[in-house]
């Protein structure tokens, strides 16, 4: 995660920015394009009409009613990106359709479920946008999620609640399922239960030969661990997953606030929550950076056990003062779902982030993070330092278990400055300042990025650590001719 909708709004007021942030919503118009007609889908070179005419859904071309929303992502940075066609695929045979379409005619493509990826990854000038947003059936039997690759997380909670079930993942209500499980999936189970992708039990990918394979621990197992973490638009473009789900139970939530003076106190505790709190304990921290040059510090913390009281106590014997305030609340599944998603679904919003995963950090480390953020402060930018365990059930499963490889992290911290709809390049360039800032600040202790908060400028290795070369060899296998690249592709 994790900047929940709720830490979201209050680090854009710490910053003087909400004013200036354009807001709209995320959600499409479902009707807006219907009908288009084959004439208007020809154009020299492909032959749209005739792949539009093989598709049960449909592909939206410039110029045709619906194009401008179907090719939006949640970020309206990527506004100005314009794909020569998108396919709103209606399952499985669609997606294969679009793939062996998209290879005939030499095109650039790209899968899209939720469209929330951090650098625009899930759309392409000029090529083909494979979206599974309309994939998003679900069933549940046997303690198993079904669920197509479309699905945003709200629907899949709400899904599941009816059932008693639930499952780790993020937070956003429109972060799609496909993206986040492929990247790993952080949220506030992840140290009872695990990341999302450790919940996968078997899943419909159609990969660059357009050959459609169920994969599991037995059929394509070198696929299925590769696509555990690897990232989404690397291997394939996934159709549905079989989702091992956990119980919906109330979590007890604690907020927890210390002063500025304290801040490495503060981060010094949470590393030794992330390591030796018991697993059912969760807590995130926030260094926000406020237009008055100084620094704001939260704990937002959750038990599975429902106890949120006892784990901001251990919290605070970590960090070796009480809280100045603390705020307690006990919530059922879907009243969690709904406060940490700051409701229902979510409009689109401006931003730029980066990431390190850590290992512990010593006290110089500690306060040169402090310091970038500090500095970000001062300049007013609007900007916080989020850091998220790991540990717990996420440690458990061995760092060659599954692609993503930062199974021994203390946790995450993610730079994140929130941004206007379309920023001016001085409104990027400080942003981007701060997180490269904050990539220095962090280095001694930094073990890589999460691939879920992909950005610019790094190297894609630095993803995966110790397994790139096998996520190189399993791509060569399965996408020999590298028909799914982007910058951010493993290559
Ligand atoms: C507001 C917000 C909140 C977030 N909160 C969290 C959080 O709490 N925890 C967390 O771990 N992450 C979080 N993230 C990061 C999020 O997990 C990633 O951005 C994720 O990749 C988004 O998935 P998507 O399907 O919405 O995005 P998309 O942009 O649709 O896809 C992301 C990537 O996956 C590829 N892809 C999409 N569909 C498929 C498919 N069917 N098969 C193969 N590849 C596919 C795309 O090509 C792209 O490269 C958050 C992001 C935002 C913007």
């Amino acid at each position: 995660m994790s900047v929940s909708k709720v830490d979201r709004r209050t680090l854009l007021k710490a910053g003087g920015a909400l004013a200036a942030i354009a807001l709209t919503s995320c959600s499409e118009t479902k009707s807006a394009s219907a009908g288009s007609s084959a004439a208007n889908l020809t154009s020299a070179g492909p032959d749209w009409a005739g792949f539009h005419a093989g598709l049960k859904g449909r592909v939206y071309r410039p110029g045709q009613p619906g194009y401008p929303t179907v090719r939006q992502l949640f970020n309206p940075r990527w506004d100005t990106i314009q794909p020569a066609g998108v396919v709103r695929a209606a399952g499985a045979n669609d997606v294969r359709a679009a793939i062996l379409f998209a290879r005939k005619n030499k095109l650039v493509s790209v899968p899209k479920s939720g469209g929330h990826s951090y650098v625009g990854a899930s759309t392409v000038s000029n090529g083909l946008v494979v979206d599974v947003s309309a994939m998003r059936s679900m069933s549940y039997s046997g303690n198993v999620l079904t669920v197509g690759a479309g699905a945003k997380l709200y629907d899949v909670h709400a899904f599941l609640d009816k059932h008693g079930k639930s499952l780790p993942t993020g937070t956003c209500p429109t972060v799609g399922i496909a993206g986040l499980t492929l990247g790993g999936g952080m949220g506030v189970h992840t140290r009872a239960f695990g990341l999302t992708c450790d919940r996968i039990q078997s899943m419909g990918v159609i990969t660059a030969d357009g050959v459609a394979r169920n994969v599991s621990a037995t059929v394509d197992p070198d696929l299925f661990w590769a696509l555990r973490g690897g990232g989404g638009g690397n291997l394939g473009i996934v159709t549905s997953f079989k989702l091992i789900t956990i119980p919906a139970a109330k979590l007890g939530f604690f907020r927890l606030t210390w002063p500025e003076a304290k801040a490495a106190d503060v981060i010094r505790g949470w590393q030794k929550f992330a390591v030796a709190a018991p697993i059912t304990a969760w807590g995130n921290v926030h260094i926000n950076a406020l237009s008055n040059g100084t620094l704001s510090i939260h704990v937002l913390g959750v038990s599975t056990t429902g106890n949120g009281a006892a784990a901001a106590a251990q919290l605070e014997s970590y960090v070796g003062s009480k809280a100045t305030t603390r705020t307690f609340a006990v919530r059922t599944h879907m009243e969690a779902v709904k406060y940490l998603g700051g409701g229902t679904t979510s409009a689109r919003q401006g931003f730029l982030a980066g990431s390190d995963v850590l290992k512990p950090m010593t006290a110089p480390t500690i306060a040169a993070l402090l310091g970038a953020v500090k500095t970000a402060a001062r300049a007013k930018l609007p900007a916080a330092a989020i850091l998220d365990p790991l540990g717990g059930q996420a440690a458990k499963v061995p760092s060659g278990g599954s692609s993503w490889g930062w199974r021994s992290a203390v946790g995450v911290v993610q730079w994140y400055s929130g941004l206007a709809a379309h920023p001016t390049s001085a409104q990027l360039r400080a942003a981007q300042t701060f997180i490269t800032n904050g990539h220095r600040a962090v280095r001694p202790s930094t073990l890589g990025g999460y691939v879920n908060y992909v950005e610019t400028g790094r190297s894609v290795s630095t993803y995966y650590g110790a397994n790139y070369p096998r996520l190189q060899t399993v791509k060569k296998k399965y996408d020999p001719a590298n028909f799914f690249r982007t910058g951010y592709t493993i290559a």
